[in-house]
């Protein structure tokens, strides 16, 4: 056992003696009430430790006790639906067992030990298996077929297997190597969570995480297995964004990192997240959800480890075939973490205080997100979708973590208070988001939602980029310096940000578009500009065209009903009717 003694205390920080023998990263307990913490740099026999729990009390001479292991986490049946800490401590039975405020040093399985899971194995007695393969499932809940999956370096032979209810550390089989040995696999594994998960082959994204939030689908869209970044300023709506996303994207399982906004916001989660409902299946949102929660009263240490115990589980998920998608809300709050230890262990700072190896982290935990085909002889593929929000101080998106993220995920997706003022939600700004995988997912909704998919979706973004120069025109020389054309786009570009772009979260009818619905609301504002513009050409007049009734119809459109289609076509000859009677007009004035 190594055993060492503090000679330094310096808040989360501790630096311990007589520790050469360890090792960087293991675990180890300090003091008497054995508080959690983790070796983060070693000089000789001194290390320096980032301890997990308030250090008040601790002193010179306490003794550090090694475990011999890095920081890791509990994989099994029971993940799903629970409240975790940032190194997984299951916060609802430590809560039962000792209130409100988490005991230091307290030992809680992450996985219940009693519980039993009703297994059914998937291979028989003497099938040859290697690490990856699933040998069998647990119904985890009404969502989630929990895949038992034999342990990365495992292969060989099944012995005995048998339905039945098992607890997490009891075998549910054995498997035997060529040159005989025996393994027990049961349905937990550990695995350290500052290493990612093996698989066999990481692949490029080819599909998007649909949202049916139309800003996103439409003009920024993400990949399954691709990285996002969401900044929130104060009252821009992230939250809602987040639940959104949360609710409705086509994931199997999301994972929900909360670093402790303020310690008010993460009790609103963990409130507001249980009662949210999956809209698909309508049983509660938890169940097909693990949430990551650092509340107020934990160390900003802790906050370090959240991300990486979050991105485990979820590579975990992923390992067994699912769409999984992380949610670190923020990613600014961690990076603050690791901006105090660094401060700490009095490394050299970079930009603003922050340790030079700020965007090596952040890189780290993103490139844990993609792609993959799993380990496992059915080549069976997972992928892993990242989103991270961001909370720069006044919404400045020149600050390190904001700087350092964008220059590391694909999509950005960027909230703006300004629009959440003038109460255009989701307040994404369309002139400064995008998204690296629209050419790369582009033959994918073409094949799968229309064949003129990326025409559509980039002569919308045309127009609103139109729009934002033509403002700067009419700032300057006023609005009748413009041509009827440049007028129409004008009211075309109000009509894709009023009628597309803004979505209500709350009203049921607008909350989620289908694809298709998307495609054929922007294709038929399409069609107004296009015949409308046939009707300024033939002499028009831009003033009856933007108070046409039919404009009102659109403005409706999206909360169409499911025979949207048969709703659209009707406007779609409202528009022809209503201009050729307004052209008719205008050409018998001309006579
Ligand atoms: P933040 O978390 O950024 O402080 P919230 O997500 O709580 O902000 O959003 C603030 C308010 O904005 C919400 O209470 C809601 O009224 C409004 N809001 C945000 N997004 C939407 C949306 N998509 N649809 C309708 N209202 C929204």
């Amino acid at each position: 056992m190594i055993q060492g003694k503090i000679v330094k205390v310096s808040g989360p920080l501790i630096i311990a003696e007589g520790m050469r023998e360890a090792n960087m990263f293991d675990v180890v307990r300090v003091g008497e009430n054995r508080l959690i913490g983790e070796i983060i740099e070693m000089h000789g026999d001194r290390a320096s430790i980032q301890v997990y729990e308030e250090t008040a009390g601790i002193g010179c001479g306490d003794t550090v006790v090694s475990t011999g292991e890095p920081l890791s986490v509990e994989l099994g049946p029971g993940l799903v639906t629970n409240i975790y800490d940032g190194i997984q401590r299951p916060l609802e039975v430590m809560r039962l067992k000792a209130g409100s405020n988490i005991t230091k040093g307290i030992d809680e399985p992450a996985l219940d030990r009693e519980k039993k899971w009703h297994f059914v194995p998937t291979v028989a007695e003497g099938d040859a298996v290697c690490g990856g393969d699933v040998i069998g499932t647990v119904q985890e809940t009404e969502l989630i077929l929990h895949k038992v999956m034999v342990p990365a370096k495992v292969s060989g032979k099944i012995g005995k297997i048998a339905e039945g209810d098992y607890t997490v550390t009891e075998p549910v089989c054995t498997v035997v190597s060529d040159d005989g040995k025996k393994t027990e696999v049961g349905l937990m594994q550990k695995w350290p969570v500052r290493v990612a998960r093996s698989y066999a082959k990481k692949l490029p994204p080819k599909e998007p995480m649909i949202t049916g939030q139309r800003v996103i689908d439409a003009l920024f869209p993400l990949a399954k297995g691709g990285t996002a970044c969401v900044p929130g300023p104060f009252g821009s709506g992230k939250t809602v964004v987040q639940h959104q996303l949360a609710k409705w994207s086509n994931v199997d399982l999301v994972v929900y990192i909360g670093c402790g906004e303020r310690g008010n916001e993460m009790t609103d989660v963990l409130r507001e997240f249980p009662e949210l409902k999956d809209p698909r299946s309508g049983y509660s949102l938890m169940k097909r959800t693990v949430l990551i929660a650092n509340t107020s009263d934990m160390p900003v240490a802790a906050r370090e480890a959240s991300i990486y115990t979050g991105i485990t589980i979820a590579e975990y998920f992923r390992d067994m075939g699912y769409s999984v998608a992380v949610i670190a809300d923020s990613s600014s709050r961690w990076a603050e973490a690791l901006r105090e230890m660094s401060g700490r262990l009095e490394e050299m700072p970079g930009e603003e205080g922050y340790p030079a190896y700020l965007t090596s982290r952040l890189a780290q935990f993103y490139e844990r997100a993609g792609r993959v085909v799993c380990l496992g002889s059915d080549g069976r593929e997972g992928t892993l979708s990242a989103i991270g929000a961001v909370s720069p101080q006044g919404g400045d998106l020149s600050e390190p973590v904001t700087q350092a993220t964008l220059r590391i995920v694909k999509v950005f997706w960027g909230l703006e208070s300004s629009l959440a003022y003038r109460r255009h939600f989701p307040a994404i700004n369309w002139l400064n988001s995008y998204s690296l995988y629209q050419d790369r997912l582009a033959p994918w909704f073409e094949e799968t939602v229309g064949p003129d998919w990326a025409h559509v979706t980039a002569e919308a973004m045309r127009i609103l980029q139109a729009e934002s120069e033509l403002d700067e025109i009419v700032k300057l020389v006023g609005v009748d310096a413009l041509s009827a054309g440049e007028r129409l786009t004008l009211e075309v570009a109000r009509s894709v940000r009023e009628d597309f772009l803004q979505q209500n979260a709350f009203v049921p009818e607008d909350s989620y578009t289908s694809l298709d619905k998307q495609y054929r609301l922007l294709s038929l504002i399409l069609y107004f500009y296009r015949k409308a513009g046939e009707a300024v050409e033939k002499g028009a007049d831009i003033a009856g065209i933007a108070d046409l009734p039919v404009r009102e119809q659109i403005g409706r459109a999206k909360a169409a009903g499911e025979d949207f289609v048969a709703v659209y076509e009707d406007i779609e000859r409202e528009i022809d009717t209503e201009l050729a009677a307004l052209t008719d007009v205008s050409e018998t004035e001309e006579r």
